[in-house]
Parts: C-alpha cells; sequence; structure tokens
C-alpha cells in the first residue's frame, strides 16, 4: 500500500511517500519519496530525493501557497527525483490535522461532511488548519477519487482527565470548547510505543514523560499508553519556553500590557508566538544551535535563554512526573531532545532525587534511538527520533485494513 503523508507547518510544507505490506514492520520504514518546500517572502525553495539516490532541488516563484504545493507533489510523476508513473499508484493520503477540536480525536476518513467539520475547527487554531483543509482539496484536484484520512495532533490527549483538561476560569469556558487540547500528540504517542518496544516492555505497564523539543516544545505524561497530561493546552502557546513562543506567562502581564500599553490582541498574538522564547530573550535566535554557539562566545542574554528553557523543561518534567505518581522512562525527541546533548543534561542534572542519572558518554553522542541512562539509573532515559509521518502512514494503513475488513464482512 503506497501511503502519501502531507505535513504543513507555518513556513514549510512537508510530504512523503511510504510503501506498507501485509504487515508493519516494527521500525519505521524509510520513505520512497520525500520532498519540502520553504516559503521565503518572496519566493519559496523546493528540495525532493527519493529512495534511489536522486534528487532535485530550486527556487520556486510560486503565485500562491497552493501553488507551491501543486508543484511539490508534481515532482513524484516529473523531473529527476520522479518516483512514480502515476498518482493512480497511490492508495491513501494522510494528513497531518493540528487541531481536531472537540469534535475529532481518532483518524477519520476525509469526506465532504468532514472536511467541512475540521474547516469549523480552524477557529482554534486559524492558520494551519486553513491550510491542511487545502492540503486536502489540493489532492483531490491532483490525486483524485483516493481515500483521505485526517489524522489529529490533539488526539492522542483525549484521554486527559477533566481535572486536567478543564481551566479554573469560568465553567462557561469549559461549555465553550476553552478546555487543555493538548499537541504534538501524533509523536507523544509514537514514543511511547517505541519506547516499550525498545525496553522490551509492554506499554500497559509503563509511565512515561515524553520531552518534545522541536520549535515548539511539550511535554506528557502518558500512564498505560494513554496521555494523563501535558503541558500545551487550547492552543500550542502554553507550557514550556519554546524558539519563539513564550509558553506560559502570568496571564497578568498580557491585562497589564492592554491596559497600561494599548496593545490589542494581535499584538500581543505576534509578541507572544513570533517575538518571545530562545528568540526573544536572546535577541539574537529562536534556534538552539545558535543559542549554544552564541553561549561559546560569551554572550549572557543567550546563557539567560538556555536557563530558562532548561529551568523550565526541568519544572515540566517534575510536574508530569507527579501527575503520574511515579516514571520508568523519561524520553528526548524532536530537534532539539534529539540532538542537544547540554538540554539533556541540563534537565536531568537536578531530577536525580526521581532517579534519573544520564550517562555522559552515551549522552554525548547517542546513535539513533538509544538509551542514555547511567546504568545506575533507577529510570530508563531515552532518545527517540521523531517519526510524525511515520506515525500518520501507520494511522492510514491500520484505518483502511479494519475499513476493508469491515466492507469484506458486510458483503
Ligand atoms: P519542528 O518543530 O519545526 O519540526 P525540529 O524538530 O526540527 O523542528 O527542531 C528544531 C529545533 O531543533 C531548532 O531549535 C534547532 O536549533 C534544534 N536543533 C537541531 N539540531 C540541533 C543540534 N545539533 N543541537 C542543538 N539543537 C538542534
Amino acid at each position: 500500500m503506497k501511503i502519501l503523508v502531507l505535513n504543513s507547518g507555518s513556513s514549510s510544507q512537508k510530504a512523503c511517500l511510504y510503501e506498507i505490506g501485509e504487515t508493519l514492520p516494527a521500525q519505521p520504514a524509510d520513505c520512497l519519496w520525500q520532498g519540502t518546500v520553504e516559503f521565503g517572502s518572496e519566493s519559496a525553495s523546493l528540495a525532493v530525493q527519493n529512495s534511489k539516490g536522486a534528487s532535485q532541488k530550486e527556487e520556486i516563484q510560486a503565485s500562491s501557497r497552493a501553488d507551491a504545493v501543486r508543484r511539490l507533489l508534481g515532482t513524484l510523476t516529473t523531473g529527476s527525483a520522479h518516483t512514480l508513473a502515476s498518482f493512480s499508484e497511490i492508495h491513501a493520503v494522510g494528513h497531518r490535522v493540528v487541531h481536531g477540536g472537540p469534535d475529532f480525536d481518532e483518524p477519520v476518513l476525509v469526506t465532504p461532511a468532514v472536511r467541512k467539520a475540521i474547516s469549523r475547527a480552524a477557529e482554534l487554531a486559524p492558520l494551519h488548519v486553513r491550510e491542511e483543509v487545502e492540503g486536502m482539496e489540493l489532492v483531490q484536484e491532483m490525486v483524485g477519487a483516493v481515500p483521505q484520512i485526517a489524522v489529529f495532533d490533539t488526539g492522542f490527549h483525549r484521554t486527559i482527565p477533566p481535572s486536567a483538561a478543564v481551566y479554573p476560569g469560568p465553567y462557561k469556558w469549559f461549555e465553550q470548547g476553552i478546555r487543555r487540547y493538548g499537541f504534538h500528540g501524533i509523536n507523544h504517542q509514537y514514543c511511547a510505543g517505541r519506547a516499550a518496544n525498545m525496553l522490551d516492555r509492554n506499554p500497559a505497564s509503563l509511565k512515561l514523560v515524553s520531552c518534545h523539543l522541536g520549535n515548539g516544545c511539550s511535554v506528557a505524561a502518558i500512564d498505560s499508553g494513554r496521555s494523563v497530561d501535558t503541558s500545551m493546552g487550547f492552543t500550542p502557546l502554553e507550557g514550556l519556553m519554546m524558539g519563539t513562543r513564550s509558553g506560559s506567562v502570568d496571564p497578568g502581564i498580557l491585562t497589564y500590557l492592554m491596559r497600561q500599553k494599548n496593545l490589542s490582541g494581535g499584538q500581543l498574538d505576534d509578541i507572544l508566538n513570533k517575538k518571545s522564547g530562545l528568540l526573544g530573550i536572546s535577541g539574537v535566535s529562536g534556534d538552539m544551535r545558535k543559542i549554544e554557539s552564541e553561549i561559546e562566545k560569551g554572550n549572557e542574554r543567550a546563557r539567560l535563554a538556555f536557563d530558562i528553557f532548561v529551568h523550565r523543561l526541568r519544572s515540566g518534567i517534575g510536574s508530569m512526573v507527579a501527575v503520574l505518581g511515579g516514571i520508568d522512562a523519561l524520553i528526548f525527541t524532536a530537534g532539539i531532545g534529539e540532538h542537544s546533548a547540554k538540554v539533556r543534561s541540563g534537565a536531568c542534572g537536578t531530577v536525580e532525587i526521581l532517579g534519573i542519572q544520564i550517562d555522559p558518554e552515551k549522552n554525548r553522542r547517542p546513535m539513533g534511538d538509544a538509551d542514555i541512562s547511567h546504568a545506575d539509573s533507577r529510570v530508563r532515559v531515552l532518545v527517540i527520533h521523531a517519526q510524525e509521518d511515520w506515525a500518520i502512514a501507520t494511522e492510514c494503513w491500520k484505518l483502511l485494513r479494519s475499513k476493508n475488513a469491515t466492507d469484506h464482512d458486510m458483503n
């Protein structure tokens, strides 16, 4: 079964083609083809490669985002890295949808009614969801009547109990759909399964804290394979400090800025999402690599940004352990989680009291998915490569298999 996965970010569109046979492999399969468009202010850069080593890179002048995505998908069948003779070889298309709103948690086959309902969730996460729905329309236009499946980043967190999901404002908020939804669920769920696999344990016997540290950052508490709490909330702005997002701040700061400095909702939105976090504090970058290199040069504000990031991460891990009432394994995943030994050692530096100890040598250079815990550590510490696209492809595979089985039974 050839499955195309579309994953849209705020400034990029990624796509990946997988092939999955009769049984799901225990390890993620390599992509047959993968491509990305990065959107700049005036042009976009397209980069594609396939499993035979062919690649294509070019700057493109696209009249719109949709036009650029059309060009990206076009390279599946034309150009130097083409992989398919025709789009009809694609069996299914999976979409990462950032927000399922109150209506959606499980992966769902996209019908016109479902697409409309997903668009309604755009009120909660306007930017991404609109682009994701646009991606579904583009696939219909280019690939035709292929099953399209929406997989929700909020879905894994549907099991968070009301005590953690309901905000202590007026109860009316909850009735209006204002609640903790949580994000990065596709990867937190994948990491929970992969951790059980790496530790050779039944997921039902594990208490896990998963730290997804990319441009966006969140921690999740996972008990017996189910999410029971997470740091992101109604929007992906709550919780840990991030690249350009503040994470949690005293809401009184916002009302102060509105009252005393006349800032509008739009201006606050812009500051909190784009001008805060590592970038806001350091003044140089929201990219952890740059922060670490600036620290080497003696940049004090980069040092402060790093220290706040680590402080908030420790406090996030500690609160998730308290919610779980214990911890068997701590997981680091996504760009910073996988690659920054300094962030991992900083985060684990003060949690030895919880039985978490990393091995400095293993931490320095983990190879692929790795156990970096010290031999004496009661808690395992794992580095797991984020595999959102693979997780989406496997969800599509499972949904289509069960649908085929049901259709077969009904016939
Ligand atoms: P996204 O959330 O957009 O998918 P990623 O998971 O790719 O992002 O994570 C991006 C973050 O990972 C950036 O802050 C980047 O600096 C950081 N990162 C990537 N490689 C390294 C590295 N070798 N050392 C430290 N940070 C890194």
